[in-house]
């Protein structure tokens, strides 16, 4: 499903160069639900935006569900990462005058799906994510936790791949993160592929794969017992 070779990323000019990630190489099966951990600066957000197609790596090598990503050209990449890769963001990223429904089929508007169909999909995946009477509610009409839970069905829309989840709970108090965990594990179950950064050990605990990263390389990384 997710296969890196020796991938480096260098950030900055020839004055100051920040090597951000240090000759990663990483295989992530299909149905996998992986965290990615490591202390603030390790490296972490700059994996998952190579892995979700928002920027290159310097060098090396990404094949995403068999495709090279770095020959493939821009416009192709944006269908692919809009067909292929669902995302979840710690501060959710919900358009703020769209209804919930609006938010969740917006992934729709660049495929050839119309109104209705959108609509319909869009109340399926809300039912799925258990706020079916939350439709019309726009994003300051509800709690942290429906909001993310808007997001999660958004990045699920278009039955994505694979979902890179970045502290999908870093906003929400103990409690509601414990059901955003229970949802993606049920996603999970449900043969959903999820790549996850946390810097919460609680939160890491829900996945079955923790992958360690310090200074740009990967020191650890193992199956969970149970
Ligand atoms: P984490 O998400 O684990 O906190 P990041 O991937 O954001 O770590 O950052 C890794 C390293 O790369 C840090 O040293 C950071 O300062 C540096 N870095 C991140 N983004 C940029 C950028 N756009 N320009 C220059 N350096 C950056
Ligand atoms: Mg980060």
């Amino acid at each position: 499903m997710i296969k890196l070779q020796n991938i480096n990323r260098i950030y900055g000019s020839e004055d100051i160069q920040v090597a951000a990630l240090k000759d990663i190489s990483l295989l992530i099966e299909q149905n996998e639900f992986v965290a990615v951990m490591g202390t603030s600066g390790s490296g972490k957000s700059t994996l998952m935006n190579i892995l979700g197609c928002l920027d290159s790596p310097t060098s090396g090598q990404y094949f995403l569900s068999g495709q090279q990503i770095s020959t493939i050209e821009d416009h192709q990449l944006s269908t692919l990462r809009n067909e292929k890769i669902g995302f979840i963001f710690q501060s959710f990223h919900l358009l703020p005058r769209l209804s919930a429904l609006k938010n969740v089929t917006i992934p729709l508007r660049y495929s050839n799906v119309n109104q209705q169909e959108a609509d319909k999909r869009g109340l399926h995946m809300l039912t799925q994510v258990g706020l079916a009477d939350r439709s019309q509610h726009k994003p300051f009409e509800m709690s942290g936790g429906q909001r993310q839970r808007v997001a999660i069905a958004r990045a699920l829309i278009n039955n994505p791949s694979v979902i890179f989840a970045d502290e999908p709970t870093g906003n929400l108090d103990s409690t509601t993160s414990a059901e955003i965990m229970d949802l993606l594990c049920q996603l999970h179950a449900s043969g959903q592929t999820i790549v996850m950064v946390t810097h919460e050990e609680s939160i890491a605990a829900y996945a079955k794969r923790i992958i360690r990263m310090k200074d740009g390389h990967i020191i650890e990384d193992f199956i969970c017992a149970n």
